[in-house]
C-alpha cells in the first residue's frame, strides 16, 4: 500500500473505532413517506422533504416542460451566457412568496452561504453566531476572514456581550449577527424577535437561514421571520430550496440592492456554472403550490402530524425535527440500527454534525406520513426504550 492510502485507512479506522464511520446507503425509489431500501420496503423518517414535494407531480411537470425548452445543462454562470428564463421566474415567485423586494437563488443551500457572507464582511469586520448554526454559515464565515464570535445556543444574553464587544474593540467594522430560525439538528426556534431587537439596538446586520423553516413556518410556510412580522427588519434571508421545497438549490432574499450587490459581489454565484433551468422550475412550481389550496392542506397536515407525533411519542418539538438525545455515538448508531431492523429509516447523527456526547436519532415527520405510520414510530420508539 502506497503513503497515501495508508494514510487515509489509518484516518478511517480512528473514524471508525470513535463510532464516527459514516457511509452511504442507496435508495431505489423516490422520496417519500416508504422508500426501498436493498428490495426492502421502510417507514422513511429521516428526509427534509417536509411537505412531500420532492416527488410531486406537479412539480415533475414543470421540470419535464423546462427539460422540454431548456434542456439540461446551463452552459455557464449565469453571467456568462445568459440567464435562463426559469431562474428569474423562480426568483421573482420567491420574492413575492417571502414578501421581500428581491431574491437571488444559488445552486446550493452550501453555496449560498459561501457567496453571500464573505461578500458583505471581511477581515476588517466582526462576525457574530449562534453554537448550532449549519456547517455552511460557519464555513462561509470562516472564508470571510472576519473576526468570529460565538454565543451558547440561543443565548441572548452572551449574543449582547458579543455586541457590547464588538462595538468597543472593533468601532469601525460591519457586525454581522447569524442565526437559523430553525435548528436543524434540534428543531428548535431562534428567539427571533430578541435578536433583531438586539441587533438593531447595536447597528449590526442579521442574517437568518429559514432552510428548515421554509414550508413549515408561517400561515402558507414562508418561514418564521414572515410569521413574526420581522421580515422587513432581516438584512440577509436565507433558505433553501432541496428541504420543504422539493427541488434542489437556495435562495437569499431582501432589498433589491442586496440582490444586484450579491450578482456583482458573490465569488459562489459568479464563477460557477447555473444549476439547470428545469431543477429551478420544478422549485418555483413548488412556491406556487404553497400558494394554493393543496399547498395550504400540505402545510396544515403536516402540523397535524407533529402534533399526532408529539402527542404519542412523548417528544417534544415546535417544528418538524424530532431529536431524541442519547448520548453516546454507538448507542445511537445501534439504536438506529434497531428501527431500522423493525423498518423505520431514522438517522443516528453524530459528532461533527452535533457535538460529541450528543449523539441523536433525529426523526423528521413529514405532511406525507399516514396518521398509522406516524402511530407506528411512536409506539416503536416506545417499545424500544
Ligand atoms: C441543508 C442546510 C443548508 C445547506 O443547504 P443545501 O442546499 O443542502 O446545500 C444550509 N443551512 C442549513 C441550516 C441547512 O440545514
Amino acid at each position: 500500500m502506497n503513503e497515501f492510502d495508508t494514510f487515509l485507512l489509518r484516518q478511517l479506522e480512528e473514524i471508525d473505532q470513535a463510532g464516527l464511520r459514516r457511509s452511504l446507503r442507496v435508495l431505489e425509489s423516490a422520496q417519500g413517506a416508504e422508500v426501498r431500501v436493498a428490495g426492502r420496503a421502510l417507514l422513511n423518517f429521516s428526509s427534509n422533504d417536509y411537505l412531500g414535494l420532492a416527488n410531486h407531480p406537479a412539480l415533475a411537470r414543470a421540470a419535464r416542460e423546462a427539460l422540454e425548452t431548456f434542456g439540461t445543462g446551463s452552459g455557464a454562470s449565469r453571467l456568462i451566457c445568459g440567464t435562463a428564463r426559469p431562474h428569474e421566474d423562480l426568483e421573482k415567485a420567491l420574492a413575492r412568496f417571502k414578501n421581500a423586494a428581491a431574491a437571488l437563488s444559488f445552486s446550493t443551500g452550501y453555496a449560498a452561504a459561501l457567496g453571500t457572507i464573505p461578500a458583505v464582511v471581511g477581515s476588517d469586520d466582526v462576525i457574530i453566531l449562534d453554537k448550532l448554526c449549519h456547517a455552511s454559515l460557519v464555513d462561509g464565515a470562516r472564508l470571510s476572514g472576519a473576526v468570529l464570535r460565538v454565543f451558547p445556543h440561543n443565548h441572548i444574553e452572551k449574543l449582547k456581550s458579543h455586541l457590547e464587544w464588538a462595538r468597543r474593540e472593533h468601532p469601525g467594522a460591519r457586525v454581522l449577527v447569524m442565526a437559523e430560525s430553525v435548528y436543524s439538528m434540534d428543531g428548535d426556534l431562534a428567539p427571533l424577535a430578541d435578536i433583531v431587537g438586539l441587533k438593531e439596538h447595536y447597528g449590526a446586520w442579521l442574517m437568518v437561514d429559514e432552510a428548515h423553516g421554509v414550508g413549515v413556518l408561517g400561515a402558507r410556510g414562508q418561514g418564521l421571520a414572515d410569521l413574526l412580522g420581522l421580515a422587513d427588519r432581516i438584512e440577509i434571508q436565507m433558505g433553501t430550496l432541496g428541504k420543504a421545497l422539493g427541488s434542489a438549490g437556495a435562495y437569499v432574499c431582501g432589498s433589491a440592492l442586496l440582490r444586484d450587490y450579491l450578482i456583482n459581489r458573490s465569488r459562489s454565484f459568479i464563477y460557477s456554472t447555473a444549476p439547470p433551468p428545469y431543477v429551478a422550475a420544478a422549485a418555483r412550481a413548488a412556491v406556487e403550490l404553497l400558494e394554493t389550496a393543496e399547498g395550504q392542506e400540505r402545510v396544515t397536515g403536516l402540523r397535524a402530524n407533529i402534533r399526532q407525533f408529539a402527542e404519542e411519542s412523548g417528544c417534544e418539538s415546535p417544528t418538524a425535527i424530532f431529536p431524541i438525545v442519547i448520548g453516546d455515538e454507538r448507542e445511537a448508531v445501534n439504536a438506529a440500527a434497531a428501527l431500522l431492523e423493525q423498518g423505520y429509516l431514522v438517522p443516528a447523527i453524530r459528532y461533527p454534525t452535533v457535538s460529541r456526547g450528543s449523539a441523536r436519532l433525529r426523526v423528521v415527520v413529514s405532511a406525507a406520513h399516514s396518521p398509522e405510520q406516524i402511530s407506528a414510530l411512536a409506539r416503536t420508539l416506545q417499545e424500544l426504550d
